[in-house]
């Protein structure tokens, strides 16, 4: 958890593929959003109660099934939007047969989401997301970003040391790097990288190491 005057971000690894998901929310307000909520319901329910907080909605980097395997579970308990780009529709539709591939069980998540577009500003409480648009991995994969916080929620785009695997349907490798150069790359070198498997990194560690952005 790193705690701030501000805004709480916890990361919560969750599920046979260690996804993370990111409980983002204003504590002045008591509001907050699950970020890639992948697996492991109840424990990301309590996640939420336990700070207090009241869920106002999911918000999907992508919809590969290891980000989206809690969401039945959390919509027993809060009947709350999933936002998610349009372009990913097919891949949530079809999140507990991609899981059953990889004999992985998971609860078909509703299909109902709205949509997210690129350049859309979200908001928690007082906290202003903007939306950047970072294909390549997946199709209608989205980055979340908190620019006077400094941070970004990359999902499956950008790892520390590495990038997102192109390999899955719908992926494009060079489609991916343009994504990250134009949309990640261009944030201040400070900026926090919070991404969907692995630990955290900064933009600047990123443009002087990652093998992959040479
Ligand atoms: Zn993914
Ligand atoms: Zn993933």
């Amino acid at each position: 958890m790193l705690p701030n005057m501000n805004y709480h971000l916890s990361c919560h690894t969750v599920g046979p593929l260690q996804e993370n998901c990111y409980l983002l929310a204003d504590p002045d307000q008591g509001v907050a959003v699950l970020i890639d909520p992948g697996d492991e319901g109840p424990r990301l329910i309590k996640a939420v109660t336990g700070h207090g907080f009241t869920l106002a909605a999911i918000w999907l980097t992508h919809a590969h099934f290891d980000h989206v395997g809690a969401i039945a579970d959390i919509k027993e308990v809060w009947d709350v939007p999933v936002y998610l780009h349009p372009a990913d529709q097919p891949l949530l539709a079809h999140a507990a047969q991609a899981a059953a591939r990889w004999e992985i069980a998971i609860r078909q998540p509703p299909t109902e989401t709205l949509p997210l577009t690129p350049g859309q500003i979200l908001t928690v409480g007082g906290l202003r997301v903007y939306c950047r648009y970072t294909p390549g991995h997946a199709p209608g994969h989205m980055a979340f970003h908190l620019s006077r916080e400094e941070l970004v929620i990359a999902g499956d785009v950008l790892f520390r040391g590495s990038i997102g695997r192109t390999d899955l349907p719908g992926g494009d490798q060079e489609l991916l790097l343009t994504s990250i150069r134009q949309e990640l790359l261009s944030l201040p070198d400070a900026t926090q990288v919070w991404p969907g498997h692995g630990p955290a990194t900064t933009i600047g560690a990123e443009k002087r190491s990652n093998p992959f952005l040479r």
